[in-house]
């Protein structure tokens, strides 16, 4: 049976959707924005069976996926070493900061794992091995934005 597509192709068209969503961060999560938003503390957790202490805190342990104890909550930093950067230069509607800034993983004191977040002053002297600092916003919502940047030490 012909289709009148044997002699044509498919059409794509380009465009742009906005899709506002609400994502459940579920019962690990609250707890730790709940700790950014109402101590300004940061929250990792600690697996019983290995050691390793997670931040953001975790359910699970990524290296013997035991399930992580309740017990097993800690606050971590507020300082840390960074241990990778990268400076924005170019402003994007999506960036958490208005550029000039840097993303940057933190080794938080406490805390086995990387932490994500972003430097925005004396990008200058920010590199690998410098110390940090976490900043906390006056007006806290229960994000991780709760912490405004990093401020190096
Ligand atoms: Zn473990």
């Amino acid at each position: 049976m012909a289709s009148w597509l044997e002699n044509e192709e498919i059409l794509t068209r380009k465009g742009q959707i906005a899709m506002p969503y609400a994502w459940s961060v579920g019962e690990v999560g609250s707890r730790f924005l709940v700790g950014l938003r109402d101590e300004k503390r940061i929250l990792g957790n600690r697996c019983d069976k290995c050691g390793a202490t997670y931040v953001p805190p975790r359910k699970n342990c990524g290296v013997c996926f035991h399930d992580l104890p309740d017990d097993g909550w800690r606050e971590v930093g507020p300082e840390g070493v960074v241990t990778s950067c990268t400076v924005v230069r170019e402003d994007s509607p999506l960036a958490p900061a208005k550029a000039p800034f840097a993303y940057v993983i933190v080794k938080l004191d406490g805390a086995d794992v990387g932490f994500m977040h972003v430097v925005r002053d004396n990008l200058e002297k920010l590199a690998v091995g410098v110390r940090v600092a976490a900043r906390f916003r006056e007006a806290r919502e229960g994000s991780i934005l709760d912490i405004d940047s990093f401020v190096i030490l």
